[in-house]
């Protein structure tokens, strides 16, 4: 796959000292998205057919519709549910036809709706996005020694970004740097989960009256961080 370096972007989330700079990016990457289908781009001929077909997720339905500016939203809702309502239309005759035997069709029903389910345009522009993110953070540590030392002294990645780290690194590193890159992100890894442990314990002192040691300010928003560590900000 061919990717695109996004310098700019990349170094101004490393300055922003996230917990992770992918969710960091991932999480603007949202926004302009959320901004992009509500606004005329919703109206064009090929965004429409896209979201007749196949529509958003979960979230990101709920996403747009807390977003300002409905016209283009309603429209493309209603062409969408008139393309659900044929599908589902569909599926009632292939039931229908089964008879008595509809096990089968059911399941196959089933996996048909659970993937439409899963299917969502937004998603699929923001794992992009993440993509070419992950590719830059990998070019810059090795074209750039300033890059470099900003990510050994970050506070590296979330548990949901870490495996598409590594993988991009696999792909992009070359042979003799591996090891290199490998130890350094697993050393980032362990110091930072180091570090959101020691804040999760600071952070227990408020309620615990048999202490005198108060939590510190650097640790107020201990738990908000360990989850961001563990799961991200709250994307796919
Ligand atoms: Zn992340
Ligand atoms: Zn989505």
């Amino acid at each position: 796959m061919k990717y695109e370096l996004q310098t700019i972007p990349v170094w101004k989330a490393f300055e922003a000292d996230a917990e992770c700079a992918l969710c960091f990016l991932e999480q603007e990457s949202e926004q302009r998205n959320v901004t992009f289908f509500l606004g005329n781009s919703i109206m064009t001929p090929e965004i429409r057919v896209k979201l007749n077909e196949r529509g958003f997720c979960r979230r990101h339905f709920h996403l747009l519709l807390a977003g300002e500016g409905k016209l283009g939203y309603s429209l493309a809702l209603s062409t969408h549910l008139e393309t659900i309502g044929k599908r589902l239309e569909k599926m009632e005759r292939r039931i229908a036809r089964a008879g008595r035997s509809t096990g089968k069709v059911v399941d196959s029903v089933v996996d048909e709706l659970r993937s439409h389910e899963s299917d969502c345009l937004m998603c699929e522009r923001i794992r992009f996005n993440v993509l070419n993110f992950t590719y830059t953070v990998a070019k810059l540590f090795l074209d750039q020694t300033e890059f470099a030392d900003a990510l050994r002294a970050s506070k590296g990645f979330c548990l949901s970004h870490l495996p598409g780290v590594l993988e991009m690194g696999a792909e992009v590193i070359p042979a003799k740097r591996q090891s290199e890159w490998n130890a350094m992100i697993f050393e980032i890894e362990s110091r930072s989960i180091g570090q959101i442990r020691r804040h999760l314990e600071e952070f227990t002192w408020q309620f615990d009256y048999q202490t005198d040691k108060k939590t510190p300010p650097h640790a107020r928003d201990a738990v908000q961080r360990a989850v961001e560590r563990l799961a991200g900000y709250g994307s796919r």
